[in-house]
């Protein structure tokens, strides 16, 4: 999953040094971390639960949550390590487009899942919030 992802970061930056590949970005799996995970320069370190993944057993919650993750600390690989904000009063933009990717991504790897949820946001539209969540109510 990772490298298909980074595949599609790749023309979205213009440093040179990224896009010739003299940057390298390894994932650890670590037993215990205080976050979900955490980007270093090359290295991103997560918790176990956030990286490893055998989609035969995983379910789909788990998945999107790993994935969520995973494009998150590639994409500060870029935004954040690459492209550091001067002062912690500005973290919200190597986050915010952190964030951001984390949708890009998914989507890209997983077209399906925003499909099924741009249906379902237009179906609660449609139908008003209330009845919407009459409706989840009885689904369960
Ligand atoms: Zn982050």
């Amino acid at each position: 999953m990772a490298p298909r992802f980074i595949r599609v970061l790749k023309p979205l930056h213009h440093n040179k040094v990224a896009v010739q590949g003299g940057v390298n970005v390894d994932l650890l799996a670590v037993p215990k971390h205080p976050y979900a995970a955490m980007e270093n320069w090359g290295l991103s370190v997560f918790v176990e639960q956030k990286i490893l993944l055998d989609p035969e057993v995983s379910s789909f919650s788990y998945q999107m949550d790993l994935t969520m993750v995973l494009v998150h600390e590639i994409c500060h690989q870029w935004l954040g390590d690459l492209v550091t904000p001067m002062w912690w009063d500005d973290v919200w933009i190597k986050e915010g487009f952190a964030h951001y990717f984390e949708f890009v991504g998914s989507d890209f790897l997983f077209p399906k899942w925003n499909m099924g949820a741009a249906l379902i946001r237009m179906l609660a539209d449609i139908m008003g919030q209330t009845a919407f969540q009459r409706g989840i109510n009885r689904f369960q």
